[in-house]
């Protein structure tokens, strides 16, 4: 860490799952940070290895140059930066709370009104990764505030600064949570089949990560396809005969009395895209439906 960062004070406000993990990184690397947390039950372990313990998240807000939010929702991270007599000049800003693009964007104009520096993060990653590499943590809003800060949040995880819109890694980070249920809510669905068969979940992984990663290259073909509106570019798998299969799918899935609401929405959207001409297109002509 750089001369001159160790004289910056850092405070976390929110001590849930992750929060904790944040402060406790910080510790680990040898940073005394300040802690607030509603129940002040959540500072206990962290003061006893040496965290400052704040009573209030003003007193935190205060005595800190660089304030990490992770907090349920941007509402209370709103509430708690707004007492009317908060000084907030100059300093910096980390919201890792999860939020919208929207919530970045009116947080961001806020704090310049407040004359401070805000950085939106989103974590791409659970608890347990916070303080390794292979965690991820995206970023957007005020650059000088962001490369002041980034000795710190560079011990939490990966960090990646995607620009000056503080909307932009919300809106990553939203884009990422769509894959993962996708992804996620696939698994449980194949899961809720195998079920009915009594086929245990844990038996099916093997097959499913190696088919999942197999695929995970065609994902570059998807997105050439869709920024160059060219769906019938290259088609090996055309979307009638993917319709064809999927169909299949909703009517085990029917047979086994399992609830379709996890996927009957796709085949849908296929069928949508076949009536607007596109039975020969790749299944990335979908986007055509719903944007
Ligand atoms: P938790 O549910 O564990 O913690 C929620 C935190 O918000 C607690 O500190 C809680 O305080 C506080 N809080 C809730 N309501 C209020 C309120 N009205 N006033 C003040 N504080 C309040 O959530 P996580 O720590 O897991 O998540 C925090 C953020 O991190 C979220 O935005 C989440 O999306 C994000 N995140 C979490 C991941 C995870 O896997 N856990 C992964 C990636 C991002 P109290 O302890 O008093 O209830």
């Amino acid at each position: 860490m750089k001369q001159g960062t160790r004289n910056i004070r850092i405070a976390i406000l929110g001590l849930g799952a992750m929060g904790t993990a944040l402060a406790q990184t910080l510790l680990n690397k040898g940073i005394t940070p300040l802690v607030w947390n509603r129940s002040e039950e959540k500072t206990r372990n962290l003061s006893l290895q040496g965290a400052v313990a704040c009573k209030t998240s003003t007193e935190a807000i205060v005595s800190a140059d660089l304030i990490v939010l992770c907090l349920l929702d941007n509402g209370i991270v709103r509430h708690l930066l707004e007492p009317d007599k908060l000084q907030l000049e100059g300093k910096i800003l980390i919201n890792l709370t999860n939020g919208t693009p929207g919530q970045a964007n009116d947080l961001a104009a806020w704090a310049e009104s407040a004359r401070c520096r805000y950085i939106d993060g989103g974590i791409m990653a659970i608890p347990p990764m916070i303080g390794s590499a292979d965690a991820l943590i995206i970023y957007s809003g005020n650059e000088e505030g962001f490369n002041i800060a980034a000795p710190f949040l560079n011990l939490f995880a990966t960090s990646r600064f995607l620009g000056n819109d503080p909307g932009l890694a919300a809106l990553n980070d939203l884009a990422l949570l769509s894959c993962m249920y996708g992804l996620m809510g696939g698994f449980i669905h194949a899961a809720a089949l195998l079920k009915q068969a009594e086929l245990p979940a844990r038996s099916f992984v093997p097959l499913a990560t190696s088919c999942v990663s197999g695929m995970l290259p065609a994902l570059e073909q998807l997105a050439e396809q869709i920024d160059t509106r060219t769906y019938e570019k290259d088609v090996v798998s055309n979307l009638q005969m993917q319709a064809v299969g999927y169909r299949n799918l909703l009517d085990t899935t029917e047979a086994l009395a399992v609830n379709p609401a996890l996927v009957a929405p796709m085949h849908k959207l296929m069928l949508g895209a076949i009536a607007k001409g596109f039975d020969r297109a790749d299944l990335s002509a979908i986007i055509e439906v719903i944007a």
